[in-house]
């Protein structure tokens, strides 16, 4: 970690090749969150303001927080990480001081991202069908609504959500100067199977015999998250079979592709 001005900070290590596909999305990203701040020079001389919040959303396990840490490492930005779920559940008040004292280091360690996952569960649609506790949740997104209209004096913090639920989020929060931009991240199609398999088959030993394109056409539904799991579980099933295997084969993949059920269904993939 490094020390900015007294604030210990991480600079995440992933970056955009450890994404398998969404090429047109990296770039969108890169051009949103790295312009900004490797151009900052070049948005005041045009009175460009830059964008102060990015809407991730798409199905669980496709790489939302693994973009966001991509885009924060390849613009050398400070990440901070809140999740929606943590905050609602702190003791009263304690939520909002959270999120009052992160937004003051991303400040002081600027140029930085302030990621927030599980968006939802804060920012939910005021008046909503939630049964939560709707006073702690309006507290919340209030606070967080005033320290994002706050970011037009900062320079260089970028806030990043993610939500499984975008139809639950408070249109307050889709405002100019808020959430300006919406990004969907979908499941991996076949491309983008082969891409990621690529990914995390990239330090292992694969026997001659392995063909990750048949692979992918064999994940149809899998996510991001389920290829890793298959990777790694591949690697595992050979080491039970011969704990001096010098490499993964076919047989292993097949055995474990044939043991796991995706999460997803067709009709949310269409
Ligand atoms: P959630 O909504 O559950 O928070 P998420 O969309 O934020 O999920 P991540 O946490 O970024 O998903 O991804 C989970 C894991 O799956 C990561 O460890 C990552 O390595 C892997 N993964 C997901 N998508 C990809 C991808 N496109 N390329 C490579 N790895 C991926």
């Amino acid at each position: 970690p490094s020390i900015t001005r007294g604030v210990s900070v991480e600079i995440p290590k992933v970056s955009w090749e450890d994404i398998g596909g969404l090429n047109d999305l990296k770039k969108k990203l890169q051009q949103a969150v790295e312009w900004p701040i490797t151009h900052c020079a070049a948005f005041s001389r045009l009175g460009i303001s830059p964008l102060r919040g990015i809407l991730l959303h798409g199905p669980p396990g496709c790489s939302k927080t693994t973009l966001a840490k991509a885009a924060a490492h390849a613009a050398q930005a400070s990440f901070f990480s809140l999740s929606g779920a943590e905050l609602y559940s702190m003791y009263v008040g304690e939520g909002e001081a959270l999120l009052r004292s992160t937004f003051q280091r991303a400040h002081l360690a600027a140029p930085s991202i302030i990621f927030f996952d599980e968006a939802d569960v804060i920012a939910a649609r005021r008046g909503g069908s939630s049964n939560g506790n709707v006073s702690v949740s309006e507290r919340l997104l209030s606070t967080l609504l005033t320290e994002m209209d706050g970011l037009e004096q900062a320079k260089g913090i970028l806030v990043l959500a993610a939500t499984n639920r975008p139809h639950a989020i408070d249109p307050a929060l889709m405002r100019p100067g808020r959430f300006d931009l919406v990004l969907y991240v979908p499941p991996p199609d076949l491309e983008a199977r082969y891409e990621i398999l690529c990914v995390h088959t990239r330090k292992m030993k694969l026997g001659n015999d392995v063909d990750l394109r048949q692979i992918a056409e064999h994940t149809e539904l899998f996510t991001g998250a389920e290829l890793e799991v298959l990777c790694r579980e591949a690697g595992i099933v050979a080491l039970r079979e011969d704990i001096s295997a010098i490499a993964v084969c076919n047989r292993h993949f097949q055995i474990v592709n044939n043991s796991l059920k995706p999460a997803l269904t067709r009709e949310e993939v269409e």
